[in-house]
């Protein structure tokens, strides 16, 4: 079996990043993202501060915008519309999950479409559902990232998507279309799961329930990808598919942790460069 080392490819795209980053410095441009957090969620402060952290090992500048639990929406849309003009910001990222009083979907839709980082807007997801160039999800564009460096090609295949949120599923089983695969998106009322995922030649499990997939579910040298993260009583981390059982009968598969996760943010950063590189062009 292949293993789909996420880590190592995280490690090797940062490093080449640095690099890109150096020059742009040197053509008078900093890459700057901007992650906006309300309230003190310990899990939503964890992801902030390892992406400050990742984006000043680069040599980006970084700032993280703390605002209190009690923000109103008016507060936090007048600061997302600051960052929005703000020429020195490349990338704006709010943190989710929001404070009640606070809805969602108003902050991701005033965020400018070219900063959108995160590829939420329903701009960015329409451009990518057309096919057009704009800003991706950050987890299912690394995940295409990890099978392109493998030289796994999703053209013509069955992939079968097991998950159908707006930060995974979807615009994973976008980016697949796009990429030429037949895919099919599962969810918790597909009838026979089984039956579907074993069609699939890759499998994509993104559900959030730890061990969930194992041997009888899926094809004998098919190409898993495990996107789930589940922690477990004893503190240690696993995915949705049962890595031991599978290991065996898979072509390749990607481990939990070290697979899909270190490439989601790898991604973020390569977005904002992306970005940066464009300020660059304009002067
Ligand atoms: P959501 O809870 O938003 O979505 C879960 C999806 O799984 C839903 O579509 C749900 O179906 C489906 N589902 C749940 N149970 C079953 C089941 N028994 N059979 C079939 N489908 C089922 O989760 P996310 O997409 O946000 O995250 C999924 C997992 O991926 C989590 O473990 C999360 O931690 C991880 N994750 C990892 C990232 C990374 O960087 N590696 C990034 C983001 C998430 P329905 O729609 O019908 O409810």
């Amino acid at each position: 079996m292949e293993l789909l080392d996420g880590r190592a490819l995280a490690n090797e795209l940062t490093q080449a990043q640095q690099m890109t980053v150096a020059t742009l410095k040197q053509q008078g441009v900093t890459p700057k993202l901007v992650v906006v957090m309300v309230g003190d969620d310990p899990a939503s402060a964890i992801y902030t501060q390892s992406k400050q952290r990742r984006a000043t090992k680069i040599g980006m500048a970084s700032e993280l915008k703390r605002l209190s639990a009690e923000t109103t929406e008016a507060d936090l849309l007048a600061v997302v519309r600051q960052l929005n003009t703000d020429e020195t910001v490349d990338g704006i990222l709010v943190q989710l999950p929001l404070p009640k009083q606070i809805n969602e979907d108003h902050i991701i839709r005033a965020i400018d479409p070219q900063k959108d980082v995160d590829g939420f807007s329903p701009v960015n997801i329409g451009r990518l559902w057309l096919n057009q160039p704009g800003l991706v999800a950050c987890t299912p564009n690394g995940i295409m990232r990890l099978l392109a460096a493998h030289d796994i090609d999703v053209a013509g295949k069955n992939v079968v998507i097991v998950g159908r949120s707006n930060i995974v599923g979807r615009p994973l089983a976008a980016l697949m279309l796009n990429a030429n695969a037949t895919v099919t998106i599962a969810h918790s009322r597909t009838a026979d799961l089984k039956a579907l995922t074993k069609t699939a030649d890759i499998l994509v499990a993104a559900i959030g329930k730890p061990h969930f997939f194992g041997i009888e579910d899926v094809k004998e040298g098919a190409v898993v990808v495990d996107v789930g993260i589940n922690r477990l009583e004893d503190g240690t981390v696993t995915g949705d598919v049962d890595f031991e059982a599978l290991k065996s009968h898979v072509s390749a598969m990607t481990p939990v942790p070290r697979g899909v996760g270190p490439m989601t943010i790898t991604m973020l950063m390569d977005q904002t460069i992306e970005i940066a590189k464009e300020r660059a062009k304009r002067g």
